[in-house]
């Protein structure tokens, strides 16, 4: 037969975007606008005050004028209210107010926005380029926007936030903050008017959004895609523009047979659960998120009401909360759908957070904190930890996730791999410790799906397990900047609900998916797939380095937030000092809110950066004061071991050597600093060993050009390594001391950057420490310093969350290639068979670390400067610490990052600890002490074994505490085990004497202990 229909899907885009599409609403009347731009600062005002209900606080009264359609508003991060007045008219069937705010449709929640309320301040819903109407008679109309006379007034609060990441891509722009020179270009009100809404319509452009898609996606060998483009080509022929209600009646009739076809007996099924993935903050400020919340939630609650069947999930306590605070009457409904099970609350975190940067004990409170509240308001405790979006996850987190009563993990940002393809989607992740978690990747490879067919033919042609699983997870909606799902979305879920050469789309809750889907994995038998180890993302591996302030913020916060619960745990058991609860919850949540993964990963627009800098240091104030507190509380006293200077005899001889250069000696070190001020020997003299190796320099700076590809705040390029710049210029160089310690200063500049390395032998440590200042001026630089050590080794153990994971250092693999910059936390140690190495640093994440020859070089990086979306990041001053530890083996490390972190408690002295860990084999630390959150005055430890082997040990309470003190083993949450858990455990539930019991930990295993003193009635 002729190919008679080889241009219907051509035909089809054509009528549906010309003819279909415009005839969708059709204009019935006009409508009269007055707008008044928000004066003052520009800042957002309440709806009240914008309404003439009630008047902010030192803020303008509004005051409308006419507006005129297609004039301009909204300078950059204005906000300007529109009034809307009109009258419906008499006609039958549905009508919408349709209005254009200068919408891109590219870009959905990334540039101007709405939400429109009642004149008595009553939010309806919020608009988006493709959610542009607000039904105001009909089918999911809210009732009472129309008055008796069919006249009506409506208030659209329009945002101005620019477009910053537009097409192409990564421009340069200072619309980051605010009040920037760079011109603007304002939006326009482009369509404010009443139309009618026919359904049919509407309906034949979804039918054919399906068909044609289906079509495009199935081969032509199939008798199923010629059979739809038989039916398009039918339909289209009998749908004329002319009689479009009655043309869409006939099409859709002759569609009707094949979208009745049932789906195939094996098809995959997917659960399609509505969501806006919801940046907390990132190409807008943190207040801007409030509103879009706002925006989003009023959306997806209007077409829950509109449509039984949709479920949609939000995740992040902080989300909620700010509803909670913001919008009450909003969050009422939300608690409403809660409660029927149509909103679900998910993840359990208080936001999504990067997945490696925070340290252990951060990752635990993400998950207390953001339990505890979804306990708290909704009497429901999410089972799955939602991440779709962060930069990687660590090892870790399956045991947390796990210890914190959770069974799920799902991401899917590990589908962005700039190298290798991961090999699962449904699979069990063991973590560092051995701890499994059903874990689960939406094949369609997105948080952010509209529910089309090719998503659907992606998800099922990518879909890595299907000899083992049928089931995968679809989150639709608009997402980043939120919008969601839309009615379109809805409708094409409904019409996949059962399609032949689909797969079968339900909608339905993730709780739902995960326990079939689990429960499939549990039958894989010898097919069980199971991945060991991080999830590494081979992409964004500049977040490690970016906006180091936030790094350096957050490192500093966790360092003084241990010593602050510490010190105010002693001084509350000890003296009976208040324990500051309420402040500590309250600095917890903001530093939580931080480490959201925009935030921390240094990957937001500047205003962002500079806000956030300014909270740190407020928290950094507010700890010390409580530090303060504590110590006050405790007459001055510190409670090691916080921090332990061992007091040494030893004093560092300084010596002149060969061709200007100097010698530091102590009698454990020694070193040689020549006259460039490079390190060209350091000599372990208590073994005997060398560390650099043959003409090698220890802490060369080395400059890169850094000019990503794309993502240029989160991505080092492989590329960018290839070539480095050592810095050898000498601006001047001398011998420093300080009481024992001996020392060589070195400043070094390039550019208009200045670089001053003060590099000491801190006598009788074993330590040789570098403090680098850096007047950082440059662009697109990428700054690192290289620490070359004499030790053959084929992996490096990078300190995650609770341990450490070992990497590869060499590259004979492509995935050991694509680990070429990685995450640590305060040390990477190496080793050979008889000699260890440990660098310790105070603030920096990100490093390489290669294999050369019979050697290996780490290489710390300390800033970089990229131009998207901050183009002025890092500029500054900024000062950096590390150490190198010859000959440390892993508890050595963790011991010294402990103390090089500490904050300085310096003229207090020290008391008898309030926990102590006797070894009896392996090496296990305490990392934390606090009250327990309940207020019931408990302790809390949470201790660790450190190196990955064994470690046994006894508890030992400080005296005052009490010999009959007692202690039982805990959840992350600190509530009883039930037994049920399957996880190993240190001591167990059951309560005993502390000087009873005794700890087994396995491999980076975490226990929460709980000690109550005086003893309960039920120790056992
Ligand atoms: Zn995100």
């Amino acid at each position: 037969m002729h190919n008679l229909l080889s241009r219907t899907l051509e035909r089809l885009d054509r009528v549906r975007r010309d003819r279909i599409l415009p005839r969708i609403h059709t204009r019935s009347a006009g409508v009269e606008v007055e707008a008044w731009t928000v004066a003052d600062d520009g800042e957002p005002v309440s709806a009240r005050h914008a309404l003439g209900l009630a008047r902010d606080p030192g803020r303008t009264a509004p005051g409308y004028r006419p507006f005129p359609l297609g004039a301009a508003w909204g300078q950059a991060w204005a906000t300007t209210w529109f009034r809307i007045r009109g009258t419906a008219g008499q006609q039958a069937g549905p009508l919408d107010l349709v209005l254009d705010l200068g919408w891109f449709d590219h870009s959905v929640g990334g540039h101007c926005e709405g939400l429109v309320f009642t004149p008595d301040g009553t939010i309806v819903k919020g608009l988006h380029p493709r959610q542009p109407h607000v039904r105001l008679r009909g089918d999911g109309a809210v009732p009472g926007l129309l008055d008796a006379d069919g006249t009506f007034v409506l208030y659209v609060e329009a945002a101005a936030n620019p477009l910053l990441l537009g097409l192409p891509p990564f421009v340069v722009t200072d619309h980051g903050e605010k009040g920037a020179e760079e011109p603007f270009e304002q939006f326009r009100l482009r369509r404010a008017e009443l139309a009618a809404f026919s359904p049919e319509i509407h309906a034949l452009a979804c039918d054919l959004d399906v068909a044609g898609g289906l079509a495009a996606e199935l081969s032509a060998d199939e008798p199923r895609h010629w059979r739809l483009l038989r039916a398009i080509e039918e339909a289209l022929d009998v749908y004329d523009e002319a009689d479009a209600e009655d043309g869409a009646r006939r099409a859709r009739a002759i569609l009707a047979p094949v979208l009745a076809a049932p789906a195939h007996a094996s098809a995959h099924r997917i659960t399609a659960v509505g969501h806006a993935h919801m940046d907390t903050a990132w190409l807008w400020p943190l207040r801007e998120t409030v509103r879009k919340l706002a925006r989003t939630v009023s959306n997806a609650l209007a077409l829950l009401d509109a449509d039984p069947a949709l479920v949609y999930t939000m995740s992040a306590a902080q989300h909620f909360s700010w509803l909670e605070e913001h919008y009450p009457e909003l969050f009422d409904r939300v608690r409403h759908h809660v409660e029927r099970g149509r909103f679900v609350p998910v993840g359990g975190m208080w936001v999504e957070a990067d997945g490696v940067i925070p340290t252990g004990e951060s990752m635990v409170r993400q998950l207390t904190y953001g339990k505890r509240y979804f306990i708290s308001r909704f009497g429901r405790e999410p089972r799955e930890m939602w991440l779709p979006d962060s930069f990687g996850y660590s090892g870790a987190l399956p045991q947390l996730a796990r210890r914190a009563g959770s069974r799920w993990f799902l991401t899917q940002k590990i589908s962005w791999n700039d190298t290798t393809v991961f090999p699962h989607h449904t699979f069990w992740w063991e973590g560092i410790d051995g701890t499994r978690i059903f874990t689960h990747f939406p094949p369609a490879e997105t948080y952010a799906a509209e529910v089309t067919a090719r998503e659907l033919r992606h998800a099922v042609t990518t879909f890595k397990d299907k000899a083992i699983a049928s089931h995968s997870l679809l989150p639709y909606g608009y997402g980043d900047g939120g919008g969601g799902p839309t009615r379109e979305m809805a409708e094409r879920l409904h019409r996949f609900a059962d399609l032949e050469g689909a797969p079968r789309v339900t909608s339905r809750s993730p709780a739902e998916f995960f326990q079939e889907a689990e429960a499939e994995l549990l039958d894989a038998g010898s097919l069980e797939p199971v991945y060991r180890g991080e999830l590494y993302l081979e992409l964004h591996r500049g977040t490690l380095t970016s906006q180091t302030a936030m790094k350096q913020g957050n490192r500093r916060c966790e360092s003084l937030l241990r010593a602050a619960e510490y010190l105010s745990a002693a001084a509350s058991t000890l003296r009976d000092a208040p324990y500051p609860h309420a402040d500590l919850d309250e600095i917890w949540r903001t530093v939580l809110l931080h480490q959201f993964h925009d935030i921390l990963p240094g990957t937001s627009i500047a205003w962002v950066h500079r806000e956030a800098r300014d909270t740190y240091r407020m928290v950094e104030e507010r700890l010390h004061d409580l530090i303060k507190q504590a110590t006050a509380a405790l007459g001055g006293e510190r409670a090691d071991p916080l921090a332990a200077a061992e007091p040494s005899a030893a004093v560092v001889e300084v010596t002149d050597g060969e061709a200007g250069a100097t010698v530091l000696d102590d009698g454990l070190l020694r070193v040689v600093v020549d006259g460039g001020g490079h390190v060209v020997s350091l000599l372990d003299q208590r073994g005997g060993r060398e560390v650099v190796p043959p003409g090698r320099r220890l802490n060369e700076l080395q400059l890169f050009r850094d000019e990503p590809v794309r993502w240029d705040a989160w991505d080092v390029d492989r590329h960018v390594l290839r070539h480095p710049q050592v810095l050898d210029d000498v601006t001047s160089r001398k011998v420093i001391r300080d009481g024992s310690d001996a020392g060589v200063e070195v400043v070094r500049r390039t550019g208009a950057s200045t670089i001053t390395l003060t590099m000491w032998l801190r006598a009788g440590t074993g330590r040789f420490e570098t403090e680098c200042a850096v007047d950082w001026q440059e662009r697109e630089r990428l700054l690192k310093v290289a620490i070359p050590a004499r030790v053959s080794a084929r992996t490096a153990r990078f300190e995650t969350q609770y341990g450490y994971v070992e990497r590869p250092l060499l590259a004979n693999t492509a995935s050991e290639e694509a680990m070429f910059e990685a995450a640590m936390h305060r040390y990477v140690q190496v080793a050979d068979a008889d000699f260890g190495l440990a660098i310790v640093n105070d603030t920096m994440y990100g490093a390489d670390a290669r294999a050369d020859g019979d050697s290996t070089v780490v290489r710390l990086s300390l800033l970089r400067s990229a131009r998207f979306p901050d183009p002025h990041a890092d500029q500054g001053t900024h000062a950096f610490r590390w150490a190198v530890l010859p000959g440390a083996d892993v508890p050595t490390a963790v011991e010294a990052a402990y103390a090089f972190n500490a904050p300085d408690l310096a003229g207090l002295s020290p008391i008898a600890p309030l926990v102590r860990l006797e070894l009896l084999t392996g090496h296990a630390v305490v990392d934390w002490v606090k009250q327990a959150d309940d207020c019931s005055g408990d302790l809390v430890v949470r201790v660790y074994e450190t190196q990955g082997g064994r470690a046994s040990a006894r508890m030992h309470c400080h005296e005052e505490l009490g010999a009959g003190a007692v202690l039982w083993e805990t959840d992350l949450l600190e509530r009883e085990l039930t037994g049920d858990e399957d996880l190993p455990l240190a001591v167990g539930p059951t309560h005993r004497s502390v000087s009873e019991a005794r700890l087994d930990l396995g491999p980076f295993q975490v226990a929460t202990l709980r000690i109550a003193a005086p003893p309960k009635e039920d120790i056992q």
